[in-house]
């Protein structure tokens, strides 16, 4: 994590709390998804921020899923989510559902019928909006608004045991149809849908409201600290209304500005239509701004916590540029990735004063970056190499450090070596080129006295695994494709993904394994796929060296 930075004005408000000796002291926060979908870097902040609090406050956790709407939630979304948590490094006190609270909360509803503060209404959803007025003029009460507690009372049991269809009828809060805030003017609390649910199963067919459950969820558990993003601020009287009225513990709602990244999408909706319609190849997708998609694509847990540290916790919206995200993961995997030769784009060098049945064993350090090289490991070498086609011209432009004819160049680890010709197929395409290369001007015993600047990579040709690598760009190619005209969808990167179906590679690169990241020298940061098999070895693209984008 990055340096002593100062406190953000959550961690602010905390530390009031806790000098003034609320809640004894004590600091409960929850991550509350609702298991309908999975979860995106733009949840990892919020993650980072409620886990964060606690570590530091020595506090806890909790995971709640927020599953009140039956019809979107799934077990799939469950179990992703769970485990997307457990990798970014967090441990939840409990696993929570608002589903279990379901009776509670009724009792909760009851109460506030009793109290004469809630009412069942038979109005339309088109009635409703119409009563509500608009903000400069006040509601206007229908005739359901005067029931009396005891038919609201029946008419509510009545809702539960299923007796009406869905959208007959409402359960609504009596609060106050002309306050200026919209949320306040006789808000829903429950409504009617026969629909089977994940966890409940058919037991119910009336749900609350997010308004009538997230507060009462946060009550039960006992929550102190309630973090959620800003849209929620013109909920947060309501919040503190139901909760005065019910008398129940006053956990308080804070809000935070969202993450938003530029050149992606964020909202589960959205991300889902991307996966239905398969412009990307799942929710795991290595193109994603999932966890699950960041994680395929070789993202550490480190790196996206470290993204999110950096990007702060503020109160107003901003654009964050998916290059530091980018930035993250290359400070780390420079650190710990491991350096590998793969050639991405072959052509055949051949080395004609090689004995052609002689191979010699380099070797070379895992990692030069780190202070003790993180060992080395073996790769062979011998008369013919694959070398990447960028790496020679048949026509070098002045200050071209590589091969052109009466070229040198050093082969990392190995020999420098000189070009002499080059082979032409009928196209005019170069198919082989041909060098010499210098006996002693070994790695690390060079006696040559030959000074080169360019240094490149190579593979054995008899020796190398081949492999397909699959090199990703950004899914979108502007930077907020929701606020353009038309479909989101309008404005995606059709070059997203390129596919190099045969690249040659370090035969120890047989036994990456999906997740542990490898350099692939000079051609950026790679990890193998998680799909990937020993008869075909496939490595994503995390990561290009340097920051290559141009702005369009
Ligand atoms: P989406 O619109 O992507 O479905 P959501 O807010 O509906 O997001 P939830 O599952 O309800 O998703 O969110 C769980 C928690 O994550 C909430 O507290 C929410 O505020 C937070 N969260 C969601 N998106 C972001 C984001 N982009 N930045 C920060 N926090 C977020
Ligand atoms: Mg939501």
């Amino acid at each position: 994590m990055s340096e002593e930075r100062s406190l953000n004005f959550i961690e602010e408000i905390v530390e009031e709390d806790i000098a003034a000796g609320k809640n004894g002291g004590r600091v409960l926060t929850r991550f509350p998804p609702e298991p309908n979908g999975y979860l995106h870097i733009g949840h990892a902040k919020s993650i980072c921020l409620n886990f964060g609090l606690a570590l530091k406050y020595n506090g806890k956790t909790n995971l709640r899923f927020d599953d009140t709407n039956p019809v979107k939630e799934d077990v799939e979304y469950v179990d992703s989510i769970k485990e997307d948590v457990k990798w970014l490094g967090f441990e939840w006190a409990e696993e929570l559902y608002a589903s279990d609270y379901f009776d509670k909360i009724y009792e909760f509803a009851v109460t506030l019928i009793k109290k004469g503060l809630a009412y069942v209404d038979d109005s339309t959803a088109e009635e409703i909006a119409h009563q509500k007025g608009t903000p400069t003029e006040p509601g206007t009460p229908n005739q359901y608004r005067s029931r009396s507690v005891e038919e609201n009372l029946q008419l509510f049991a009545d809702m539960k045991a299923g007796k009406y269809p869905d959208g007959a009828k409402v359960l609504r809060a009596k609060l106050d149809l002309a306050a200026p805030n919209m949320h306040l003017r006789d808000p829903l609390m429950y409504r009617i849908k026969h629909a089977h649910h994940h966890r409940t199963g058919d037991a119910w067919c009336i749900y609350p409201m997010y308004d009538f459950a997230h507060g009462q969820s946060d009550a039960i558990e006992q929550i102190t600290h309630s973090i959620c993003t800003l849209e929620f601020i013109p909920h947060r009287a309501l919040y503190d209304w139901f909760i005065e009225q019910l008398g129940i513990f006053p956990s308080k709602q804070y809000e935070f500005a969202r993450l938003n990244l530029n050149y992606t999408v964020m909202s589960k909706r959205k991300l889902l239509e991307l996966v239905v319609d398969g412009h990307v190849d799942g929710w795991d997708d290595p193109r994603m701004p999932t966890i699950s998609g960041l994680r395929r694509r070789g993202y550490t847990p480190a790196s996206i916590r470290e993204f999110c540290e950096r990007i702060g916790v503020a109160k107003r919206e901003n654009m964050i540029d998916v290059g530091l995200l980018e930035f993250c993961i290359r400070e780390d995997l420079n650190k710990t990735a491991w350096r590998r030769m793969a050639v991405l784009d072959p052509i055949k060098c051949i080395l004609t004063n090689y004995p052609e049945d002689k191979t010699e064993i380099f070797s070379g350090e895992n990692n030069p970056e780190a202070e003790d090289g993180d060992g080395s490991r073996e790769f062979p070498f011998s008369r013919e190499l694959w070398i990447e086609r960028e790496d020679f011209m048949e026509v070098p432009p002045k200050k071209f450090f590589r091969l052109g004819v009466g070229l040198m160049v050093r082969l990392k680890s190995a020999y420098i070596i000189k070009c002499d010709d080059f082979v032409k197929d009928a196209d005019g395409n170069v198919t082989e080129i041909h060098c010499t290369y210098i006996p002693e001007s070994q790695s690390g015993n060079d006696t040559s006295g030959i000074n080169v600047k360019g240094t490149i990579h190579w593979v054995s040709v008899p020796h190398a695994k081949t492999a397909e690598v699959r090199l990703y760009d950004r899914l979108f190619q502007v930077e907020n494709p929701q606020s353009e005209d038309g479909d989101f969808k309008d404005y995606i990167n059709l070059n997203s993904l390129q596919i190099i179906t045969t690249a040659y590679i370090e035969p120890d690169l047989a036994n990456a394994t999906p997740g542990t990241p490898v350099q692939f020298m000079r051609k950026g940061y790679f990890t193998l796929d998680k799909y990937s098999s020993a008869d075909k070895l496939v490595f994503n693209r995390t990561v290009t060296l340097k920051d290559g984008w141009v702005k369009k």
